[in-house]
C-alpha cells in the first residue's frame, strides 16, 4: 500500500472515530436535551395546573366567606318565617352588587333558597326563577360545588359557577351562586412565555372541549374539541411529555396535567418542530462538525502525506534513474527532516556509485584483456585437449578392437587348448594302451629270439648271426622303449596323492637296490652334501625322478674317470626345495640346455651311450607335475649340474592330484 494511501487510511479512520464520538456524544446530548425540553414543558405544565388549582381554591374560600356573611343568613332565615319583605332583598341586592363590583372575577351573584328559587342576584330577571334541577344547585345544596364552563344566560358569554351552601349552623338555608369570568384563567393559560411562537395553554373538560381560548382560533371555547383518547385508553400517562396531534392537526409535544378539584385538563401543547428545534440545531451542528472535520482531516492527510511522499517519490524517480544506469541524477530535497537527510545520503550514494562504477569500468577494461588472454589461452588449452581426446578415443578404439581380437584369440586359444587337452588325454590313452599291449610281445620276441640264438648257436653263418643279433638287439630296445613310454604315461595314470617323502632315505635306497649294479660296474659314488629338507610329493615320481638324474650322471661319465655324483638340496625363499645333482661327467653344451628334455631327445649315438632319450623327459613331467622347475648348467668335458624344485613337505602347496 502506497504511504499517501496508508495516511490518507490513518486519518480517516481517526475522523472516522472522532466521528462515531462526536454521534455518540450528540445521540446522548440529543436525548438530553429531548428530556429536558419534556420536563420544561412538564414543569411548566405543572406550575400553571397548580395556578389555576390556586385560584380555584381561592374562589372557593371567597364564596364561602360571602355565605357566610350575616346578611345573607339573616335574610334568608326571615324568607323562612316569611318575614322578609321587599327591603331586605333590595339590601341583600344591594350586597350582592358590591360584592361584584368590588371582586372582579364575578359576573354575577345570586341566592338562592332550598327550594332553587333566585331570591336575589346580580343578573337582571334572574330573581324568582327555579334552578332547583340545575346541578350547580342540587350539589351547591350539599357542598361547595364548582361547575364547569358553560354559557351565562343571556349574553352567552362563558362562565365558571361556584355554588356554596348558606348554612346557619348546620342547617342550609340556601344556596349562593357565584358565576365567575374566565378572565383570570384565561390570563394564566394565555401567559405562553416558554412555549415559544407556536406553543399554547388551555384547558380541556372531560370531553375535551375547549374552557380556554385557542391561540390560533376564535370562539374555540366550548366549541372546539381535542382528541384525549390516548389519554382515557392508557397508551400516554398524565403529567407526561408525549408526541400527539393538535386539533390543527399539528404535530405538538404534549403534557395533560389534571386540575385537581375539577373534571378539567390542562393541556401545554409546543409545535414538536419549534420544541426540538434545539435537538435538530445540535444534530445538524454535529453533522457539519462530522463533515467539517472529514474535510479538514481529508485536507491534512493530502498535505502531510503530500508533504511525505514528495520527496519519497523523488527518492523513488531518482532509484528508478540509478536502475536505468543514470548515476548523474541528485535528488536535490533540502528538507531538514529524516527524509531529507535521506535524500541528502542518496546523492552521497550515487556520486560514490558513480565513482566506483567509474573504477569499475577502468578495472573491467584490464579485466577484459585479461580474459581475453585467458580465453585464448584455454582456448589452445582446449584445442590441444580436443587432440589429446581424438587421439586418446582413437587409442582406445584401437585397444577395444585389440581387445576383442585378443578375446577372439584368447577363445580360440581354449578352444585349441581344449582340443589340446582332448587329443593329448588320447594321445595319453593310447600310449599307455599301446606300450602296455606290446610290451609283452616284444618281451616274447626278445626271449624267443634270443633262445632262438642260443639254439641255433654254430649252425648260422657269420651273417645270419650278426643279422639275428641285430634284430634281438632291435627287439630289446623296442622293448626299453616301450617300458619307458609306459613309465612316461603312468605319470599320469598311475599317480599316488602327494605325501612326506625323505630324499636321503629314496637316495639310499637307489643306492641299495636300482643303482647298485650300475654303480658297481662303474666304480661311481653318490654324495649326500648336507641335509637334505623333505619334499611333498608322490613317493615314486620323486623316485623315478632322482634315479633317472643320478642314472644318467653315472652313465654320461668321463672314459677313465669314475663317475662322482653330488647330490645337495635346500629350502627356497618361496617354501619350495631346490635339489642339484651334479656329475663329473661329459658335460652339455649350453645349446643343448632346453633341447634334452624333449621326448626322444639324444644328443650321442646308441652304440656310445645307450638310451632311448626319454629319461629327462619324464624328469621333466614329474616336476612340473608336481608345479617345480627343472634345468641344467654344465660345463662340457667337466661335468654337469641338474636341478629341480619340489614342494617342501609341511607347506602350503599341494597341487599334485591323482590324473593331472
Ligand atoms: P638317455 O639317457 O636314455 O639317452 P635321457 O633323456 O636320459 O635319455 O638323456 C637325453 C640325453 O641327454 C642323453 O642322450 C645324453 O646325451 C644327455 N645327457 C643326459 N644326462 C647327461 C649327463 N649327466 N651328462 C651328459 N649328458 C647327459
Amino acid at each position: 500500500m502506497k504511504i499517501q494511501t496508508q495516511i490518507l487510511a490513518i486519518v480517516f479512520a481517526l475522523v472516522l472515530i472522532t466521528g462515531i464520538y462526536i454521534l455518540l456524544c450528540g445521540a446522548v446530548s440529543k436525548v438530553i436535551m429531548e428530556q429536558e425540553i419534556e420536563e420544561h414543558l412538564e414543569v411548566l405544565a405543572a406550575a400553571r395546573a397548580r395556578h389555576i388549582e390556586l385560584f380555584l381554591e381561592e374562589q372557593r374560600e371567597k364564596c364561602g366567606v360571602i355565605a357566610r356573611s350575616d346578611i345573607f343568613i339573616d335574610f334568608l332565615t326571615a324568607r323562612r318565617g316569611e318575614r322578609a319583605d321587599a327591603a331586605d332583598a333590595e339590601v341583600v341586592n344591594a350586597r350582592l352588587k358590591s360584592i361584584a363590583e368590588a371582586e372582579q372575577e364575578y359576573c354575577d351573584l345570586s341566592i338562592l333558597d332550598t327550594a332553587g328559587i333566585v331570591l336575589a342576584s346580580t343578573a337582571e330577571g334572574a330573581v324568582g326563577s327555579d334552578k332547583s334541577q340545575d346541578a350547580v344547585f342540587l350539589t351547591g345544596r350539599e357542598r361547595t360545588f364548582i361547575q364547569d364552563v358553560h354559557a351565562r344566560t343571556g349574553d352567552g358569554k362563558p362562565v365558571l359557577s361556584i355554588a356554596t351552601p348558606i348554612r346557619d349552623g348546620d342547617e342550609v338555608l340556601g344556596v349562593l351562586i357565584a358565576d365567575l369570568s374566565l378572565a383570570k384563567l384565561n390570563m394564566i393559560t394565555t401567559d405562553r412565555s416558554g412555549l415559544g411562537t407556536f406553543g399554547e395553554l388551555y384547558l380541556v373538560n372531560k370531553e375535551g372541549y375547549l374552557l380556554t381560548p385557542s391561540r390560533f382560533l376564535d370562539e374555540a371555547i366550548l366549541k372546539q374539541r381535542v382528541d384525549l383518547g390516548s389519554l382515557n385508553s392508557g397508551t400516554h400517562e398524565y403529567n407526561r411529555a408525549f408526541l400527539s396531534k393538535n386539533y390543527l392537526d399539528w404535530e405538538v409535544l404534549r403534557v395533560c396535567t389534571p386540575v385537581l378539584g375539577t373534571e378539567w385538563c390542562l393541556l401545554a401543547d409546543m409545535r414538536a418542530k419549534e420544541a426540538f428545534a434545539p435537538v435538530d440545531k445540535l444534530v445538524h451542528l454535529m453533522l457539519a462538525l462530522l463533515f467539517g472535520l472529514s474535510a479538514a482531516g481529508v485536507l491534512c492527510a493530502t498535505m502531510i502525506s503530500s508533504s511525505i511522499t514528495k520527496p519519497l517519490v523523488k527518492l523513488q524517480r531518482g532509484t528508478e534513474e540509478i536502475m536505468r544506469g543514470n548515476l548523474n541524477y541528485t535528488v536535490g530535497t533540502q528538507g531538514a527532516d529524516e527524509i531529507g537527510e535521506l535524500s541528502r545520503a542518496f546523492d552521497t550514494m550515487t556520486a560514490n556509485l558513480r565513482r566506483s562504477r567509474e573504477e569499475l569500468e577502468k578495472y573491467s577494461q584490464g579485466l577484459e584483456r585479461m580474459v581475453e588472454e585467458r580465453t585464448r589461452e584455454l582456448n589452445e588449452k582446449v584445442n590441444e585437449l580436443e587432440e589429446q581426446r581424438v587421439k586418446t578415443l582413437q587409442m582406445l578404439k584401437e585397444v577395444n578392437e585389440t581387445k576383442k581380437e585378443l578375446e577372439k584369440a584368447k577363445s580360440e586359444l581354449e578352444e585349441t587348448n581344449q582340443k589340446l587337452k582332448t587329443s593329448n588325454k588320447e594321445l595319453q590313452d593310447f600310449v599307455y594302451i599301446a606300450s602296455h599291449d606290446l610290451r609283452e610281445p616284444m618281451r616274447k620276441i626278445t626271449s624267443f629270439g634270443q633262445l632262438i640264438q642260443e639254439s641255433l648257436q654254430g649252425r648260422l653263418t657269420e651273417d645270419e648271426q650278426e643279422n639275428l643279433g641285430f634284430m634281438i638287439d632291435g627287439a630289446t630296445r623296442m622293448q626299453q622303449m616301450i617300458d619307458d613310454l609306459l613309465a612316461y604315461s603312468r605319470l599320469t595314470t598311475k599317480a599316488r596323492p602327494a605325501e612326506q617323502v625323505e630324499l636321503e632315505q629314496v637316495i639310499e635306497d637307489l643306492k641299495n637296490v636300482e643303482l647298485a649294479v650300475q654303480l658297481e660296474e662303474t666304480g661311481g659314488v653318490i654324495e649326500v652334501q648336507g641335509a637334505l629338507p623333505a619334499v611333498l610329493a608322490d613317493r615314486s615320481q620323486v623316485h623315478q625322478l632322482l634315479q633317472n638324474l643320478i642314472g644318467n650322471g653315472l652313465k654320461y661319465h668321463r672314459k677313465g674317470v669314475p663317475p662322482r655324483i653330488i647330490v645337495r638340496g635346500w629350502e627356497e625363499h618361496d617354501g619350495r626345495v631346490r635339489v642339484e645333482v651334479e656329475d663329473n661327467g661329459i658335460g652339455i653344451e649350453e645349446k643343448h640346455y632346453e633341447k634334452i628334455f624333449g621326448m626322444f631327445q639324444r644328443l650321442h649315438p646308441r652304440d656310445e651311450y645307450k638310451g632311448t632319450g626319454i629319461g629327462l623327459a619324464i624328469c621333466k613331467k614329474i616336476v612340473e607335475r608336481h608345479g617345480g622347475q627343472i634345468g641344467v648348467y654344465s660345463t662340457v668335458g667337466e661335468g654337469s649340474t641338474f636341478w629341480f624344485t619340489l614342494p617342501r613337505a609341511g607347506g602350503q602347496f599341494s597341487s599334485v592330484t591323482r590324473g593331472a
